[in-house]
């Protein structure tokens, strides 16, 4: 769960090294808190996210009364160990607002990632009467979902082809979307083509 952690530069700063807190699925950065050595210690013992909280003067385990705790997935300390990153799984809303991130409000966490467009893919059940579209698609099976990807990467081509900027876009994500059905369709994750993506670059 843990690199590097022996020498982390608590010194800098009161004892304290700024925490940023991500989704360990999505990537959504959550929230930011402070961790001295003994925050550290009891978010790796009881894998709970525990923060040394400035105004509480205390430690502080994230969701100890809201019960939106931050299940430790890693840790990683920065280029100069002054800083640390937490991957984590929230329990329900971050922010004490009720929205997932502390950093909702300027919408930034509301760009959706591919990663979270494929958990919304992932959600779906395959239903041929439902009026959502992916349950539609993922009921007619990975064919139709094929043939689709095949029509969007026309699309997109041709748009490029014709340098019409806007078509682009929307073909882009026409193909993206589709691209997710059609891996979801025959159980792949967009972390395996992710992997393969990585291993060309070593
Ligand atoms: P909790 O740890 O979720 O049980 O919340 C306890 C208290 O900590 C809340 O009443 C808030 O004052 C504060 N708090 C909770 N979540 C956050 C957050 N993400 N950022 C800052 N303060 C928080
Ligand atoms: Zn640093
Ligand atoms: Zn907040
Ligand atoms: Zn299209």
């Amino acid at each position: 769960t843990s690199d590097n952690l022996q020498q982390l530069d608590f010194a800098k700063q009161d004892d304290l090294l700024p925490a940023i807190v991500q989704h360990a699925h999505t990537g959504t950065v959550l929230m930011q808190g402070y961790m001295n050595p003994a925050a550290l210690e009891q978010t790796l013992t009881t894998g709970l996210v525990t923060f040394y909280s400035r105004s509480k003067q205390r430690l502080w385990c994230k969701g100890e009364s809201s019960g939106n705790t931050l299940k430790l997935v890693n840790v990683h300390s920065d280029c100069d160990a002054d800083s640390l990153l937490i991957r984590a799984l929230p329990a329900g809303p971050t922010c004490h607002l009720g929205t997932e991130s502390c950093f909702s409000s300027d919408g930034f966490s509301e760009q959706p990632t591919l990663a979270q467009l494929m958990r919304v893919v992932q959600q779906r059940v395959a239903n041929a009467e439902s009026k959502s579209y992916t349950e539609q698609l993922l009921a007619a099976g990975t064919k139709r979902a094929a043939q689709k990807v095949g029509e969007e990467g026309v699309e997109v081509a041709l748009a490029a082809a014709t340098h019409d900027r806007d078509e682009l876009l929307n073909e882009s994500a026409d193909l993206l979307y589709h691209l997710l059905v059609v891996l979801h369709s025959e159980e792949l994750e967009l972390s395996d083509v992710l992997e393969v993506l990585a291993q060309r670059r070593r």
